[in-house]
């Protein structure tokens, strides 16, 4: 099999842990296997910087390092991994239809969904107007520019608890900003949050306007106790408040619930038989990195069993 093929058994799209791990055992099972990565294989754990839960590690590991050993481990398997997106899918009969960013078609026996999920915005206008201007969803990718400022990060769970102390490396000072009066992180990364001298937590605030010129200059927060208005003057605004499904192109074509998760049966079967989904697209309680390569797995076994099924 090679990138000039446009058939494959199981073709799986996504690369994050569940898409990687699907395509591992894909291949490995003895299906002709391909992935459909992106152009920045990886997912949501490109921007992680220390994972110290995900099993086999005595010491932390680089969330994009972690990555890219399981798309080496793939390649290894003989899963053909493309750098591109899946932008349209014909899901209605076999063998189901993919057309890939560059326009290319290619179909496959067996379709494996794990798209993952895209982090949330707040969905103020003012948000809208400075994202790029100050406003950012991703601090491993913008902390870099705001050395020597202070910044806020939006949110209570463990996103907003790594990106902001990710972002003291930077900054001179980091705001946590939460919504209620707790955390949700986990407890190791709360304990690490109060020991970082740079870092407030400003409890029961909700962002309310983000103002500016050209650029954030400040942030406008609400107290939701004493309705007080409190302003931050920070240049950078880190919005971590968790993450939606990315299940835009599945909509109409497989069950998705009410929050645009996939739905999916014991056997991580979609509505559609054939087509299964794994991973962070479908998980609507864990979202964790080795639950998702599991689903990953349980997915690419059922496939691979789909296939034999067919052909008989
Ligand atoms: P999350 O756990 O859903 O937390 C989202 C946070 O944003 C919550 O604190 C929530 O407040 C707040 N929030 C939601 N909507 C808001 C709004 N409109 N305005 C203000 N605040 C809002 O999401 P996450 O932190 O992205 O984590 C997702 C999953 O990934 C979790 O299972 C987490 O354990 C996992 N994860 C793990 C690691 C790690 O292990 N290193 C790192 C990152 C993420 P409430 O608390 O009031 O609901």
């Amino acid at each position: 099999m090679t990138e000039q093929n446009t058939h494959f058994d199981i073709i799986t799209i996504g690369s994050g842990p569940a898409g990687f791990t699907a395509a591992i055992y894909a291949a490995r099972g003895g299906a002709s296997a391909a992935l459909f990565g992106g152009v920045a294989p990886g997912g949501q754990l490109l921007q992680t910087m220390e994972i110290e839960n995900y099993p086999g590690f005595a010491g932390p590991v680089v969330g994009a390092d972690l990555m890219q050993s399981m798309l080496n481990q793939a390649s290894r398997m003989g899963a053909i991994i493309f750098r591109e997106n899946i932008t349209a899918v014909d899901l209605s009969r076999g063998p189901f239809a993919l057309i890939a960013g560059s326009g290319k078609s290619y179909t496959a026996g067996s379709v494996i969904i794990a798209t993952g999920a895209q982090a949330r915005w707040l969905g103020l206008p003012s948000e809208q107007k400075y994202i790029g201007k100050g406003v950012s969803g991703c601090a491993t990718c913008d902390g870099f520019f705001f050395r020597g400022r202070e910044v806020c990060v939006i949110g209570g769970g463990d996103s907003a608890a790594e990106d902001a102390l990710f972002l003291t490396k930077f900054a001179s000072k980091v705001y946590l900003v939460h919504r209620r009066d707790a955390l949700r992180a986990t407890f190791r990364l709360q304990e690490k949050l109060r020991a970082a001298p740079k870092i407030e937590i400003v409890y029961d605030h909700v962002p309310e306007e983000f103002t500016g010129e050209a650029r954030l200059t400040g942030v406008n927060f609400r107290n939701v106790r004493t309705g007080a208005v409190r302003r931050l003057e920070t240049t950078g605004a880190f919005i971590a408040i968790g993450h939606t499904p990315a299940t835009k192109i599945f909509d109409g074509k497989v069950n998705l619930d009410g929050s645009g998760y996939i739905v999916t049966d014991a056997r991580m079967g979609t509505s559609v038989p054939g087509v299964f989904a794994a991973g962070d697209v479908m998980d609507t309680r864990y979202k964790q990195a080795v639950v998702a390569a599991g689903s990953g797995c349980r997915a690419a076994m059922e496939a691979l069993l789909y296939l034999e099924e067919v052909k008989k």
